[in-house]
């Protein structure tokens, strides 16, 4: 995935404005951030800076107090999370969202159901039905998970875990990708494991976009083609990598530490 320069392209998506509240206080301030096609975008900042909402309000599940949500143009606030996969954009939750006594196969097969229409009980059309059969296996394979078709979830390592719900979202056959902190939980090996297996399978799907939720600044500064940091609901910074690790004062606010603290890294 190569990011278009920004002349070349209107954003495939956008928030214009946005705040929300929650009763009196101010979770999101004004915020604009768009993502172009071919951009890997990272959103980054504090616990309680505002990046699930963020996540939440793009993916059409919350809808802003103010301002304006749009993806190819149109605008979606509020639209809901079903109507907005038909249009392209499908995500993963911070927690995982997976039915522990479903098995990888009939997880992604409603998954798969779900996008094709097919109306009715869909373990029924899973095990009938060669379409969605084929179309649940293909998914497990771009994600890794081919040897685990036949595993229930709950018995899944929890990187496996992550994997089934990042697949999920790939089920939908989306344009664009959210994931809301896709390496939560796992091992450091598992994170690095997880990321590649993410970026190949967007390149294999088609998928022209995705936005991570991230903590680990290791994995930010790897695949991230540019770095929207949020402090207390406002956009602090948007820039490439280079920028902003060059910026010690960014990092440290950005992660909540004193800048002394990262001299530890290997390139700071
Ligand atoms: P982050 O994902 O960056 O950790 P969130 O977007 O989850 O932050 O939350 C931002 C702020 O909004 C936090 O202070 C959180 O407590 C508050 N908040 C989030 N969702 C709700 C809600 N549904 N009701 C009330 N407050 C909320
Ligand atoms: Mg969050």
């Amino acid at each position: 995935m190569q990011p278009a320069r920004a002349a070349d392209t209107a954003p495939l998506f956008e928030t214009i404005a946005v705040s929300k509240s929650f009763g009196g206080f101010k979770a999101l301030d004004d915020v604009s951030f768009h993502v172009r096609d071919g951009e890997f975008v990272s959103i980054v900042g504090p616990n309680g800076a505002g990046k699930t909402t963020l996540v939440n309000i793009v993916t059409g599940l919350l809808r802003p107090t103010a301002g304006e949500v749009r993806f190819h143009g149109r605008d979606i606030a509020g639209i809901g999370p079903v109507e907005l996969a038909r249009l392209g954009m499908a995500r993963s939750f911070q927690l995982v969202n997976i039915f522990p006594a479903l098995t990888v196969r009939e997880t992604l097969g409603v998954a798969v159901a779900s996008r094709l229409r097919r109306v009715g009980n869909p373990f029924r059309s899973l095990r009938r039905d060669e379409r969605l059969q084929a179309d649940a296996a293909r998914i497990a394979e771009v994600l890794g998970l081919r040897p685990r078709l036949d595993t229930v979830a709950s018995t899944l390592s929890q990187g496996e875990k992550k994997l089934l719900d990042i697949a999920s979202a790939f089920a939908l056959d989306p344009s664009v990708i959210l994931l809301d902190e896709p390496t939560s939980g796992v091992s450091t090996a598992d994170k690095h494991a997880i990321m590649e297996v993410l970026v190949t399978a967007a390149k294999v799907a088609g998928v022209r976009a995705i936005v991570q939720v991230e903590h680990d600044m290791d994995l930010v500064e790897r695949y991230s083609h540019r770095i929207v940091a949020l402090q207390e609901g406002r956009v602090l910074a948007d820039m490439p990598p280079d920028a902003f690790f060059a910026d010690p004062a960014m990092i440290a606010a950005v992660v909540g530490t004193r800048p002394q603290i990262l001299k530890g890294r290997p390139d700071a």
